[in-house]
C-alpha cells in the first residue's frame, strides 16, 4: 500500500480512496483463501508444546511424535522435492534452469514450479526447461496457487497431461471444491491440495465435494497453519476413515517441522525450500539429504537450532 501509486488507489474523482483498488492492492502477490487468524496463532503455541516436550526427553520432535501416535520411533527417511521453480524476466541473468540446477547440485532429484504467471503456451515452455533437468514427469509438479478459473483449469489440464507429471497442485480456488471436483474428472494425473485449509472442518468439505481420489491425490494441510498437531491428526484420521493412505500427506511448507511430523506420522514425504522463506525454510546440513529423501537429525524438539538463520533470533528469544 504504501509503495503504490497514489491514483492507483483513488476513485475516478480523484479526492476519495476506492475501497475495491485498496483491496486489490493490498492482495497482490497473496494468495486466495486463509480466511482466518486463529488457526495459525493456536498452531504456534501447540506445535511450541510439542517442541517443549520434546525437549524436556531430550529426544527429536519426531520421536514424541510417533511414540503419542503409536508409529515406529525409528529414524527414517522421507520423500522431500525442492519447491520454488519462479519466474524470471529474460535478459536478467538468473534463468529457470539456473533456480533448478541449484536444487540438484544441493541434492534434490524432484522439483516443483509455479505456473499460472504467464499464458499457458509460455508455461508449456517452462515445463519443458524444467523436464530437462527433472529427468522425467513422475519428478515434476506444477502448482497453480490457487489461480485458475474452471475454463483455464481445464485448458491447463488438458495441455499438461501428455507431460505426466507427478502432480497439479492448487489449481482454483482452495475452496472452490466443485471446480476441483471438476478437473479430477478431465485429468487422470494426481492433484494436489490443501495448504489453504485450515481445520478438520475444511478437510471434510475437501472430502466431501473435492473429488479426491483415493490411491491417487495429494492433501497438503499443513499443522502449522491449521491449529498444530493435534487438529492434523484429526485431518489424517478423517483421510483413512474414507479410503485414503496417509502416504498421501504431504504437508505443505517446507520446513523442520513438518519433516519432523512426515517421518513422526509415517506420510508420504514433505516439501523443501532451500534459501527460500528464510529463515524458517529449508534444513541443516545435519539433516541428511540426498536422492530425493531428507532425515531429521537427532537434535532435540524440532531441532531448530540447527538452523544457522535462526541460531541467533532464537538466542534472542531465549535471553
Ligand atoms: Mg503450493
Amino acid at each position: 500500500m504504501l509503495a503504490a501509486a497514489p491514483e492507483s488507489l483513488l476513485a475516478s474523482d480523484g479526492r476519495h480512496f476506492d475501497p475495491a483498488k485498496v483491496m486489490t492492492t493490498a492482495m497482490r502477490n497473496e494468495k486466495p483463501g486463509g480466511h482466518g487468524d486463529r488457526a495459525a496463532a493456536v498452531g504456534a503455541i501447540e506445535l511450541a508444546i510439542w517442541d517443549l516436550n520434546a525437549k524436556l526427553d531430550d529426544e527429536p520432535a519426531y520421536v514424541a511424535i510417533a511414540r503419542a501416535y503409536g508409529r515406529p520411533t525409528a529414524a527414517r527417511s522421507v520423500d522431500v522435492y525442492a519447491a520454488g521453480g519462479y519466474y524470471y524476466e529474460p535478459g536478467r541473468g538468473k534463468t529457470l534452469s539456473d533456480e533448478l540446477n541449484g536444487y540438484r547440485a544441493m541434492g534434490f532429484s524432484a522439483f516443483k514450479i509455479k505456473v499460472g504467471g504467464a499464458p499457458l503456451a509460455d508455461d508449456l515452455k517452462r515445463i519443458e526447461e524444467a523436464l530437462a533437468i527433472a529427468g522425467e514427469g513422475s519428478r515434476l509438479s506444477v502448482d497453480a496457487n490457487g489461480r485458475f478459473d474452471i475454463q483455464t483449469a481445464l485448458a491447463y489440464a488438458e495441455a499438461i497431461a501428455p507431460y505426466k507429471l507427478r502432480w497439479f497442485e492448487e489449481i482454483g480456488d482452495p475452496l472452490d471444491f466443485a471446480l476441483n471436483a471438476e478437473v479430477a474428472q478431465a485429468y487422470d494425473r494426481p492433484i494436489a491440495t490443501g495448504e489453504n485449509l485450515f481445520s478438520l472442518a475444511d478437510t471434510k468439505n475437501l472430502l466431501n465435494f473435492g473429488g479426491m481420489r483415493p490411491g491417487r491425490d495429494i492433501f497438503q494441510m499443513d499443522a502449522g497453519l491449521s491449529y498444530g498437531l493435534t487438529e492434523y491428526v484429526r485431518m489424517i484420521e478423517l483421510l483413512e476413515s474414507r479410503g485414503f493412505d496417509r502416504t498421501q500427506a504431504y504437508p505443505h511448507g517446507g520446513h523442520l517441522i513438518n519433516l519432523h511430523i512426515a517421518v513422526g506420522l509415517g506420510l508420504g514425504g514433505c516439501e523443501a525450500y532451500s534459501g527460500v522463506f528464510l529463515p524458517f525454510g529449508g534444513y541443516p546440513a545435519e539433516c541428511a539429504l540426498g536422492g530425493s529423501s531428507v532425515q531429521p537429525s537427532d537434535a532435540s524438539g524440532f531441532g531448530l537450532e540447527q538452523k544457522q538463520e535462526l541460531k541467533g533470533l532464537l538466542a534472542d528469544l531465549a535471553a
